[in-house]
């Protein structure tokens, strides 16, 4: 199996190549660049120092950039679990979309097609765990809030990509004002620290940012970084399932 690609090669990756045994996550990215044009640019030029393996256009044309077997650059300072800097141990997506700095879009039915089939033959391939394939902003939550709460976790997950909670909305929005006690945020943190997130030396707006990452990517309808009953149920049922 193989997949279907135009080809556009960044000057920018580790040329020593790796063993695939080390490829254990997938990172999806946004581009969150004005136009498609520039993105692509600007993963291709000498001087960024950024790049990726895959960039998936709003067409769902696919674009490799970086084979497989070499590091490309796109995670940056990054944190997951017990890994530092994922780059060593990751392929890395890009989605073109203009982000939050620039009116940020719907992600295209083409594009989500698209990342579906690449995302099945990587995992394929590299026997990636669903608890391993994660956004830039819960490896980097401090710096990135790519690829954001438009994009469809809870609908890739029903093509076995991802994990998701499958706690209806509908059943727990009553709770969402309900406060919740000092002890009940410490367990939270616990929670998600067991799914992965980096928790520790957490000050205060360190702390707004990682709940932000969290909501973006489980409780996408309200990202206001506060800590309330639904983040607890949702995180307490993530738990059990990483
Ligand atoms: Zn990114």
């Amino acid at each position: 199996m193989s997949i279907k690609a135009l080809q556009n090669y960044s000057p920018n990756f580790s040329t020593r190549r790796r063993n695939p045994k080390k490829i254990k996550y997938i990172v999806y990215h946004y581009t969150g660049m004005r136009s498609e044009s520039k993105a692509v640019k600007r993963l291709t030029d000498d001087n960024s120092n950024v790049s990726c393996h895959y960039f998936i256009k709003r067409n769902g044309q696919i674009i490799i950039m970086v084979p497989e077997l070499y590091e490309s650059w796109h995670a940056g300072k990054s944190k997951w679990k017990k890994d530092i800097s994922l780059n060593k141990n990751s392929i890395g997506i890009e989605i073109s979309n203009k982000g939050h700095g620039f009116g940020y879009q719907n992600y295209s039915r083409k594009q989500i097609s698209s990342l579906i089939k690449l995302s099945r033959y990587l995992i394929k391939k590299y026997k990636i765990k669903k608890s391993n394939i994660l956004g830039h902003s819960d490896i980097a939550f401090e710096r990135k809030k790519d690829p954001g709460e438009k994009f469809p976790w809870s609908y890739l997950s029903n093509k076995k990509i991802g994990i998701w909670h499958n706690i209806e909305e509908k059943k727990i929005k009553k709770i969402r004002k309900k406060k919740i006690s000092n002890i009940e945020i410490l367990k939270f943190i616990r929670h998600i620290n067991k799914i992965g997130y980096f928790t520790k030396n957490l000050n205060n707006n360190k702390k707004l940012k990682l709940v932000k990452s969290f909501q973006r990517r489980y409780r996408q309808k309200l990202i206001n970084g506060k800590i309330d009953r639904e983040c607890l149920i949702i995180a307490e049922k993530l738990s059990k399932l990483y």
